[in-house]
């Protein structure tokens, strides 16, 4: 038997205290109980995304928070510039490009950040951009976008920001009404440290004058009829009541530990990682590497799809693989949400006995020490 070690780039562990909580007899949603169970989430949710916005709950994974951003915000024609550094990048520009709204696509080389230089370039070129679609973290590479300079940029135009921070949240650090991002969107399955099911998405005054409008087709989505409901602590629709008595719970702790130290604690294990790699003879694949997740190339003559799968199988322990044309290529260890520094421990051993029988000269025990000296 194998204890199972969840170290992906989510789903994150979720604590046992949480899981509990959901465990819970399902209340009926349209009752004074469920609805102050609400207000204190909404509260909380807006400390914990670092705004003074309204934060909105779908039940559905990040990508219908993704795609909720794009439906409200254009009509068919409108122009949109969007940041392709990656998977999750690509996905903005395909969810766009699904409701006819024509793309400016900045791609950025995997690995590499965007340049918030050619951001502005992009947008001097083409002032009828709408909006400016970035990832904080993109997860695919590893990298942490510089958003507050983005910000900076788009800010001084007519468009709005809006930011994919499913991984990056309370992950990296994030304060986006200090760097004009409108609308923030995420998810429970990372940093939040629940399982899948719920998105969440942050909307600024200047986007919500955008969303009046807005004139693509759209009904569960309608952030017009989320907000009106937001604002007397309901829903339109049956929220997913079990969750959402996760993240009251899961929000407490969060907010208990502080934002800042949430984020710095990310910070160390992702030093701890990054460290302990290197000292195993690797190499890192990210430029602007994020506090969420540890990108590294996998050695010449190693099977990368072998290491992932090994790790799974052999040591029960859950990372990512590279995607598109990097699978095989790199491999992603997460230190984000509900992990600790002997998960970071466990995912470096695990790897240095994997690549060691994968045919890689390593000697056992040096990236775990490496992280054991950054952790004492
Ligand atoms: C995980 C992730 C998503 C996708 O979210 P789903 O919950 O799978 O829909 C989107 N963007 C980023 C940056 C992610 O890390």
């Amino acid at each position: 038997m194998n204890k199972n070690r969840l170290m992906s780039p989510g789903p994150t562990p979720v604590p046992e205290k949480v899981l509990l909580k959901m465990a819970d007899t399902i209340i009926h949603h349209r009752t004074p109980q469920f609805q102050s169970v609400l207000k204190n989430v909404n509260k909380k949710l807006k400390e914990a995304f670092c705004t003074k916005n309204p934060v909105l709950i779908f039940a559905s994974s990040g990508t219908g928070a993704m795609e909720t951003s794009v439906v409200n915000l254009f009509s068919k024609g409108d122009k949109a510039l969007v940041i392709n550094g990656g998977k999750f990048g690509e996905r903005f520009g395909e969810i766009c490009k699904a409701y006819g709204v024509e793309v400016v696509e900045y791609k950025v080389a995997w690995g590499e950040e965007a340049k918030p230089e050619k951001v502005e370039k992009l947008l001097k070129e083409n002032t009828d951009i709408k909006a400016v679609y970035s990832t904080l973290c993109e997860t695919s590479t590893g990298v942490v976008n510089d958003i507050k300079s983005i910000g900076k940029v788009v800010s001084s135009t007519g468009a709005v920001l809006v930011v994919d921070a499913i991984s990056g949240l309370l992950a990296d650090e994030f304060k986006p009404d200090e760097w004009g991002v409108d609308i923030v969107v995420s998810g429970s399955q990372k940093g939040f440290m629940l399982p899948p099911g719920l998105a969440f998405l942050s909307i600024s005054e200047k986007a919500a004058k955008m969303i009046e409008t807005s004139d693509l087709p759209k009904f569960y989505f309608d952030l017009k009829a989320a907000i009106k409901s937001n604002l007397k602590d309901d829903t339109p629709w049956t929220p997913a009541v079990s969750l959402i008595s996760g993240l009251d719970s899961v929000l407490d702790i969060v907010l208990e530990e502080g934002l800042e130290n949430v984020v710095a604690r990310h910070a160390k294990l992702a030093n701890v990682t990054r460290e302990a790699v290197k000292a195993m003879g690797l190499e890192l694949f990210s430029e602007r590497p994020s506090n969420a997740v540890t990108s590294v190339k996998v050695p010449e003559g190693v099977d990368g799809g072998a290491l992932v799968k090994k790790m799974r199988d052999e040591q029960g322990i859950t990372i990512a693989g590279g995607q598109a044309e990097f699978k095989g290529k790199i491999f992603r260890i997460a230190h984000l949400g509900y992990m600790d520094g002997y998960d970071t421990i466990a995912a470096i051993a695990g790897i240095e006995i994997v690549l060691t029988q994968l045919g890689y000269k390593v000697t056992l025990g040096k990236g775990v020490a490496k992280a054991q000296e950054l952790l004492k």
